[in-house]
């Protein structure tokens, strides 16, 4: 008999899982609370060693549909616009890594995702918000609140950063604010003035703030991050807050005319809450008998090095690899602990660095001079990361 997976959550990690799942042979079973599928309008970057799992899935014409490829990533001074250092892009990176760096609207992902799930037979069910989840021997069970209970053989918490399957299982609280805040606000391009339309990836970093633009849905929209330290006084868990303009121009501080007229001229600004968990410590964090995590509900990070949803592209690979291997002496837990020994100490030094990324980008003073330095002198060899977009 087919063995099941159920998933909880069909965000990037889970509708990956449940792909890869089923190219594993095993029957997923995808539960998502919201009514439907609609992520919000806000873009995410995805690096070479996210793009090849994609490829390899047989996405890449799908992808090539929706996503921006832009030629360079350029790191400027917020203060004065001058130019820190740059990495080529397009043709160069992917000739390097065998894939390359895209740019892509999260709805987008999530319907190239969700239309790869449908064509192997997986629908996920909607307005279905699991409420419990018992773990018993060889089995586990999910139950759907105001529904029934439904059992399987593994269950995958890709409920993202306020994970109800972590809560239920590993019970180690919710994840702690970062004190830093997102401004998003997508543009077409069209509805720019020229000054400010671009196709490359550009970062600008300033005292306690930087900003990140880039190219999606194939060039024609542009995306805005401004990343400030700051709380914001909406719920934490909401991730479409009301942004007031002011108060993102204030925290521009002494930003250059370019940047200010940028965040001018983009509408209806909106605002997440950062929150992320310390690097994980060991595979324990990932995997526990029949369960295991993945994605931002295993390890939720600072954006700073733009790779949250990369690794839980990754976790989905390595998850159908796991599962792929069940049969014979093998049993789920011991699949689900090499998925977990797998990805735990590579995940975690992703966490580290996109913390440390944060305080090198906000930096200030004397550190914000080395930086500025380093830069300028080796700013390739600082911006490419063989070892992340190699493997
Ligand atoms: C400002 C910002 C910029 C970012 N930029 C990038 C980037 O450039 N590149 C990159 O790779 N990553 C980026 N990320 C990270 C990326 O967005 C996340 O890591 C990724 O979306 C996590 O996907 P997920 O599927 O694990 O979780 P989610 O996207 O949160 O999905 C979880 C799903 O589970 C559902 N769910 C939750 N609880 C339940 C329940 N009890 N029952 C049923 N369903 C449930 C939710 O409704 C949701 O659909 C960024 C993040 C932020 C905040």
């Amino acid at each position: 008999m087919t063995r099941q997976v159920l998933i909880v959550g069909a965000g990037i990690g889970g509708l990956s899982a449940a792909l890869a799942a089923s190219r594993a042979g095993w029957l997923p079973r995808l539960y998502e609370q919201a009514p439907h599928l609609s992520e919000v309008g806000a873009g995410i970057q995805l690096g070479p060693n996210t793009t090849r799992i994609l490829h390899s899935w047989g996405l890449d014409r799908a992808l090539a549909q929706v996503a921006a490829f832009p030629q360079r990533l350029r790191v400027r001074s917020a203060h004065d616009g001058g130019e820190l250092g740059t990495l080529a892009l397009g043709d160069t990176l992917a000739q390097r890594y065998g894939a390359p760096y895209a740019c892509v609207h999260r709805a987008d992902m999530q319907a190239l995702l969700l239309e790869a799930a449908r064509m192997e037979g997986v629908v996920p069910v909607l307005a279905s918000r699991v409420s419990a989840v018992v773990a018993f021997g060889d089995a586990v069970a999910l139950r759907v609140k105001g529904g029934a209970e439904v059992e399987g053989d593994a269950l995958i918490g890709a409920d993202g950063l306020w994970s109800r399957v972590r809560e239920l299982i590993w019970r180690d609280g919710p994840p702690p604010a970062t004190g830093h805040v997102a401004y998003r606000s997508v543009a077409s391009q069209e509805g720019l003035p020229p000054a400010l339309r671009t196709q490359d990836v550009n970062v600008w970093l300033g005292p306690r703030m930087h900003l990140v633009a880039y190219p999606v849905r194939g060039g024609d929209a542009l995306n805005v991050v401004v990343l400030v330290e700051g709380r914001s006084s909406g719920p934490a868990d909401d991730w479409d807050q009301h942004a007031v303009t002011a108060e993102l121009q204030r925290a521009m501080g002494e930003s250059c005319a370019p940047l200010r007229d940028l965040v001018n001229a983009m509408p209806g600004w909106r605002l997440w809450s950062l929150h992320d968990r310390a690097p994980m410590r060991s595979a324990d964090a990932m995997a526990q008998g029949c369960v295991a995590l993945l994605g931002d509900a295993a390890h939720p990070m600072r954006p700073y090095f733009a790779q949250g949803a990369g690794m839980a592209i990754e976790d989905a690979r390595e998850l159908g690899r796991a599962l792929s291997s069940v049969g014979g002496p093998i049993d789920v837990p011991l699949a689900l602990r090499r998925y977990a020994l797998n990805r735990w100490q590579r995940v975690a030094r992703v966490q580290g660095l996109s913390r440390r990324n944060g305080r090198i980008f906000h930096a200030m003073g004397p550190v914000r001079w080395a930086r500025d330095l380093a830069m300028r002198v080796m700013g390739e060899r600082l911006l490419d990361q063989p070892w992340l977009y190699g493997e």
